[in-house]
């Protein structure tokens, strides 16, 4: 088995993530089977509990497991779906050493950071590359060399490569800034960085330097004199218009063969499975205004599993999105906001506030004929909005929000009732969804029985279900029971859509979401449509 660690430093923020992410690409398009494994030393458990302000999205994963949003950019590059066991937390590790002290497991003797919660990270390092098949493993240690949460990690990692001789190769990220009106790329602050991993025993192998422009030869050298990295191994990673491009640049400088000469794998010629897509997503014939209402609009990695699916659907479609982020509590005093839309997306949420701009938008999409996608919340959202509008429940909504509405549309999972904690207690994960033939769900799955990821507390009361059926809302699919409602849409109507399922988290490059997809051509329907009634006009 082979290791591939990537570590951080100078600053936080540099794209270590996209790096390590790219280097899976590289490396499962030349031929090697390879999975990812991040670390992430904050003391959380997983990341289910954090806010999206603090921490951008919440990213699942088919186990059910609530994850960093860089897991979201692994299983996008790799093209594989991922688990619990793909991301380790200092939260993780110390819950399991702890326990195993409970049980007497260590037999008596003092529990310390080295060596037993330094064995627990090698144990689940090791955990992952025991995968059937696996030929590598690119493990990317989360903050920078220098944290002191980072420490027990790298000091894992160092022990690794003792143990595993000649087969862990360390990768080191970091900046070079340019300053002054020269943009003189100075070197000094990686010097430092690499000077701080040696002192802990880690000498790198490789440096992947973020800098605006390419190095110049000049920098690679000097770098390369100060840390006895070779220089052909200092990987200029400069800026480029999207982060799909990153793996074609750093491909570009050999670093396959620089991995390979040193843990001697086999691979085969590289070959880049993203090379029309990447064209339409760089150079889109036409675009489409999309608009992404939510609550967190301000930071877009909030929703970045929805961005990366509306770059999927550009990808395959050459349709390009702009995305214009609409502040669900701003929508109701600026109605006018919605008028520039080709389509609507709806976003996930949690809490009341927004909620009624949500509404607003969605009876908007309803009433203007403007293609509509709801996702999780917004699933729920065109449920209470279509009991309030057409059925005429006033009231409606969701015991979410409102303990005292006679028309509780959403109800809470009858398995939620008393369930106290925050944390991994939600319907989680990938969950089989039995699609209708007929509708327009079947149309865009082409599958009766499909598996898409959940996260929700909340679900449609199944008593109102009839009701609403009536009035022309149709539930085209269904878990497999048939009594959780999975997707919606109006009856003859091919552009208003909503899942309660997250459609977005297994959104990838060459496998679009069915759901943004559609909504990216319906919005393209829409505009040119609207563009031949102003001329008539
Ligand atoms: N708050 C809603 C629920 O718990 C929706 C969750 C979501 O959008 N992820 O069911």
């Amino acid at each position: 088995m082979k290791y591939i660690v990537i570590t951080g430093g100078v600053l936080s923020g540099i794209g270590k993530g996209t790096i390590a992410s790219s280097l899976c690409y590289i490396l499962s398009n030349s031929g090697v089977k390879v999975t990812a494994l991040k670390i992430d030393p904050y003391l959380n458990y997983d990341a289910g509990t954090m806010n999206p302000y603090q921490h951008g999205e919440v990213f699942v994963l088919d186990d059910g497991s609530e994850v960093d949003l860089d897991l979201g950019n692994y299983e996008r590059y790799l093209d594989r779906s991922l688990n619990g066991i793909n991301n380790i937390t200092t939260g993780k590790v110390y819950k399991e050493v702890i326990e195993r002290e409970r049980r007497g497991e260590y037999l008596g003797s003092t529990v310390q950071i080295i060596p037993h919660i330094t064995n627990e990270i090698k144990r689940r390092i090791r955990k992952v590359a025991n995968e059937d098949g696996l030929d590598a493993v690119v493990i990317e240690v989360g903050g920078t060399v220098g944290d002191i949460e980072s420490m027990p990690f790298l000091e894992a990692i160092r022990q690794l490569r003792r143990e595993e001789k000649g087969q862990v190769f360390l990768g080191h990220v970091t900046l070079i800034p340019e300053i002054g009106r020269e943009e003189e790329q100075k070197t000094k602050p990686t010097q430092h960085s690499v000077r701080a991993l040696k002192e802990i025993g880690l000498q790198p192998d490789m440096l992947l330097c973020r800098s605006r422009n390419p190095l110049t030869r000049d920098v690679k050298r000097r770098i390369s004199l100060f840390t006895d990295v070779p220089e052909e191994a200092v990987i200029s990673v400069y800026e480029v218009g999207n982060a799909y491009q990153v793996p074609e640049v750093i491909e570009k400088q050999s670093v396959i063969d620089i991995i390979k000469s040193q843990l001697g794998l086999q691979t085969s010629v590289f070959k880049d499975t993203w090379e029309s897509y990447k064209e339409n997503l760089l150079s889109p014939k036409t675009f489409v205004n999309i608009g992404i209402i939510g609550k967190y609009t301000e930071l877009h990695d909030a929703y970045i599993s929805h961005r990366e699916a509306f770059n999927h659907a550009t990808g395959n479609t050459g349709i390009g999105v702009n995305i214009m982020w609409l502040d669900s509590d701003q929508i109701k005093e600026n109605p006018s906001l919605l008028e520039k839309l080709d389509g609507i997306l709806v976003t996930p949420g949690f809490g009341y506030r927004g909620v009624e701009g949500k509404i607003f938008a969605t009876k908007y999409a309803r009433e203007t004929n403007t293609p509509y996608l709801g996702i999780c919340l917004g699933f729920q959202v065109a449920v209470i909005e279509f009991a309030r509008n057409v059925l005429g429940l006033e009231d409606a909504n969701s015991t979410e929000f409102s303990s005292d509405s006679k028309n509780p549309v959403i109800d809470i999972l009858p398995e939620q009732v008393g369930v106290k904690d925050l944390g991994g207690t939600m319907r989680l994960g990938a969950k089989k969804v039995i699609v209708e033939k007929g509708t327009l769900a079947y149309k865009l799955y082409q599958e009766k029985e499909i598996m898409e990821r959940h996260r929700h507390r909340y679900e449609v009361n199944p008593h109102y279900i009839g009701e609403i059926e009536k009035h022309g809302l149709i539930f085209s699919g269904k878990d497999e029971e048939g009594i959780r409602m999975e997707i919606l849409e109006i009856k003859d109507r091919k552009n208003f859509m909503a899942s309660q399922f997250h459609a977005e988290f297994k959104s990838r490059p060459l496998k679009p979401s069915p759901l943004h997809l559609h909504l990216v051509k319906m919005a393209m329907e829409y505009k040119k449509d609207k563009i031949q009634m102003e001329q008539r006009a």
